[in-house]
Parts: structure tokens; sequence; C-alpha cells
């Protein structure tokens, strides 16, 4: 029946009318990821026979008459940076090749309540850290829309998961870009929550003060459906997380009508580095919004050109700290042959992370070192206050602000490995929004003359996601740009 090709709205109409069962939902796209995984390799672990059993277990609650969620039934992937209790989760990393977490993290929780079926963990870059999933300790996703080219990363495999039909949700995490930059390459919709608007219990921390696991979907209501059943408050276990004033109800308040509304262009994410394809269709959507009714006008935000130092040092140094755990003793990947526990520590941590992640805690232990803290560290902080205001000024001229995602549009796999410097340039237009704790929505606007998609980029004030989605709604319901799935 290809049920693999809907949408998770319809298929949830299509369960809970009893057409289709959620067994058959979860044999359909499992059939269809033994038919694409081969070229696609999103996943790290597919958790087959789990999934059947969840979603025989909806199946028989549906049978007996109980009330279930929207999302019951539907398949979701989950990032495998997100704690699955007895299943493995390894970050995609040598050094958590045999972690199988003793708990669920909140979402998974949440996901469970829901009656959600996990079919499996995603790849990702290492630790979360990269924009291409060739960090990967696995192995590198392709792009589903073109297989010589990078998913984006570092959530990749949850990007093309979704965009190959794979499972029509997944969750990914974003501390610089993770969710929105993939989605953008992938031709899929992704949101990178508020900061503290979804629990990060149980997500292993990359930069603690920056993470925040969102949805993939293939549509705006999809993504609002999968936001519902994450956020919320978690007093118990993350005390970063908050109560939102949107609290499981964006899908019901979704509303097109973008009449009025202020959309700013940043005139500094438009200009030099960004190719001309990906300009031309981001302006072609503020164009868009225009005829919809949307009041479309240029702002200026200059502190964009101290964006990617302030997050690569803030980053780093939570990292650096972050990854202290990961010592040979606890958990996960241990050298043999050692001398006495300094060696232990060195061999297992040099054996165990990859290139990145030890280019990464470097960086971090140098810029908060005793001699060079107040040049690094302390400045990058400053640094972040000023842009948090630079943001909070334009809000109060705009409701959401338009920006491209990414100077380009999928690369070539390889193509950029040699040069972390120039991988990092690509993080441009979304580690602020991060820096700044705020809302960002990607969703397609176009392709490139390779067929590849383009992304564009909705930023919204602190719990600004009900405003977000609705300006994605009205731009996905003018431009048709939706349910986007990979020929393969
Ligand atoms: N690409 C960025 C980095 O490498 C962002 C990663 C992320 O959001 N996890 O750090």
């Amino acid at each position: 029946m290809e049920l693999f090709k809907q949408t998770a709205a319809e298929l949830s109409d299509k369960l809970r009318n009893k057409e289709i069962s959620a067994v058959e939902l979860a044999q359909d796209v499992l059939a269809r990821t033994k038919a694409v995984e081969d070229k696609v390799q999103g996943y790290v672990t597919v958790t087959e026979d789990a999934a059947l059993a969840a979603a025989k277990a909806v199946d028989d609650k549906r049978a007996a008459g109980e009330a279930l969620s929207p999302l019951a039934g539907i398949p979701v992937a989950v990032k495998d940076n997100i704690c699955t209790k007895g299943t493995l989760t390894t970050c995609a990393s040598k050094m958590l090749y045999n972690f199988k977490p003793p708990y669920n993290a909140t979402v998974v929780e949440k996901l469970a309540a829901h009656g959600a079926v996990i079919t499996g963990k995603a790849n990702m870059d290492e630790f979360a850290m990269g924009s291409s999933c060739e960090n990967s300790a696995v192995h590198p996703t392709h792009n589903p829309h073109g297989l010589d080219r990078v998913p984006g990363g570092s959530s990749g495999g949850s990007a093309a998961i979704v965009a190959a039909g794979e499972a029509p949700l997944s969750l990914g995490s974003d501390t610089g870009g993770s969710i929105r930059q993939p989605a953008s390459f992938c031709g899929v919709v992704g949101l990178k929550p508020t900061y503290g608007a979804v629990s990060r219990y149980g997500l292993i921390a990359f930069a603690s003060s920056l993470d925040q696991i969102g949805p993939f979907a293939r549509s705006i209501e999809d993504a609002a459906m999968l936001l519902d059943a994450i956020t919320g408050h978690d007093p118990l276990h993350d005390s970063t997380s908050v109560k939102t004033p949107f609290e499981g109800s964006v899908r019901q308040n979704l509303n097109a009508d973008v009449k009025g509304m202020k959309i700013g262009l940043p005139k500094e994410y438009f200009g030099a580095g960004v190719s001309d394809e990906v300009r031309e269709n981001v302006m072609k959507a503020a164009e868009t919004y225009k005829s919809l009714g949307a009041e479309v006008f240029e702002i200026s935000l200059p502190l964009v050109e101290y964006a990617l130092p302030v997050y690569y040092i803030l980053s780093s140094a939570e990292a650096s700290s972050n990854l202290a755990r990961f010592d040979g003793v606890k958990y996960g990947y241990r050298a043999e042959g050692f001398e006495d526990l300094i060696d232990l520590y060195v061999k297992s941590r040099s054996e165990g992370f990859g290139a990145e992640v030890q280019r990464r805690i470097m960086l971090g232990t140098y810029v908060l070192s005793s001699g060079y803290y107040d040049a690094y560290y302390k400045k990058a902080r400053a640094a972040q206050r000023k842009i948090k205001e630079e943001f909070a000024e334009a809000f109060r001229k705009c409701d959401v602000i338009l920006t491209p995602v990414a100077p380009t549009t999928a690369y070539e796999l390889g193509s950029k490995t040699a040069s972390p410097i120039e991988m990092y340039a690509g993080d441009i237009c979304t580690v602020s929004v991060n820096i700044a704790g705020l809302p960002g929505l990607v969703q397609p606007c176009g392709y490139d003359a390779a067929g590849l998609p383009v992304g564009m980029q909705l930023i919204g004030p602190r719990f600004g996601e009900q405003k977000l989605l609705n300006a994605g709604l009205a731009f996905e319901q003018a431009s048709g740009l939706k349910n986007i799935i990979a020929a393969l």
C-alpha cells in the first residue's frame, strides 16, 4: 500500500479509523527500510522486533477501545545520542560501541506514553560534532536525494531516514544547527525548539547550555504533532526545562494566516559566501510571504560576524567538560594493555574518540585554561550576551526572521573532510539561534540546478514555536513543498 509515502497526520487518521493497523504500518516502513538502507545507511541500529511488538501493543489497545494519542502507532526514529533503555546508544562513537543505557531519555518515555513505535537509532556525527555525518565511527550516511552527497549533520541519519521514507518522523538534537542544516540538505522539516522547551534528560551531552532535542518530519503539521508530544517541564530530571506557553497544543492551533505578520530579512545572512541558488530561493520565499499579505522588510544583525567563534569556543569548552566522564572506567570502550590509571585514561580516550572529538576537547580545554580563560571563554560569554540582546531588539520590530540555513546545498561526500575550518564555516546561519536560546524552523523552499533541496530558516522569539509553525504552514501551503520523498 506504500504507507511509507504518507505523512504522520494521514497515517494517524487511517489508524484511528481502523483502515490500517499499526503492525501493517510498521511492516511497511520496515520493508522500505530493507529496500533502501543499503544505499542510505541512515541507521546505526534498526529495532525491528521491538517496533513490531510496540505496534502490536497499540493495535491491542485500540481493539480494546482505549483512547489513544494521534501518535499511537506512528513510526519514529531516534538519534543515537538519545538514551533508549536496553538498546544500544552509541553516539556513533567507538567510545560507546557497547553502551546499553539502563534508563530512557524523557523524550523516549514520552514517545512510549504516546504509543509511538520506535524503529531504531539514527546515525550521526560522533557525539554530535560535525556537519556532514562523516564523523560517524560507524559509517557515513548518504543523502537520499543524491547518494554521492552528504545528508548534513550532525543529525544526518535522522534527516535521511525521513527523506527516504524509512519513517515519517524522527528525533534529532541541535547544538549549533544539527537539526536544521540536515533538514535543509535532505528537503524535510526540522525544528530546533526554544532552549528549555524539551527535556534534555537522557540526551548524551555535547554542550549542555546549547543542546536541544527536536523533531524531523515531512510536513509542518507532522512536526507540530511530534513537538506536542515531547515538549514539557521535567522537574525531576532537567532543571533547565520549563513549562512552555504552547504545551502540547501547537498542532490544534495551527493557522496559516500570515496577513500583517512582520518578517525580517537580516541583510548579513544573504551576503558573500551564500550561493546564488540558496539566496534566490530564500528571496523567492520572501516574495511568497509578501503575496500572502505579510510585511517583509530588511533588518540588520551585524553581530552574526562573531557567531562562529563564539559558538566554537562555548560549545568546545562545555564538550571538554562533558566528555571527561568517558574515561575507560565507567562505561564504553576500555583500552587493553595499560600500565597505570593515567595510562588507562590516555589510551582509552585516544583510541575511543575520533579525530574531531579530540580536536574539540583540546580546543575546549585550551579556552578554559587559566592563562586563556579571560581572553577566550569569558569574551565569548560577553559576546553571547550581546548576540542575545541583538535578537531581542530585532524581535521588537518583527514577528519572525527569515534566513538561509546553510551557504550551499548538500555537497559531495569527502569534499570538506580535509578542512575542519571550512566545515565549521558552513554553520554560520544556524549557530546564533543556539547562542541566543531561540527556536528555529527549517523547511524546503526550492531546488538547486542539480535537483537538490534548498531549505529556508525561520527564527522566532523565545517560545515563539506556534508563530514559526504557522508561518511555516502558510509557506508550505502556498508552495506545495510538502511530503517530499526521495525516489531512490
Ligand atoms: N555543526 C555544528 C558542530 O559541529 C553543530 C553540531 C550540532 O548542532 N550538534 O558543532
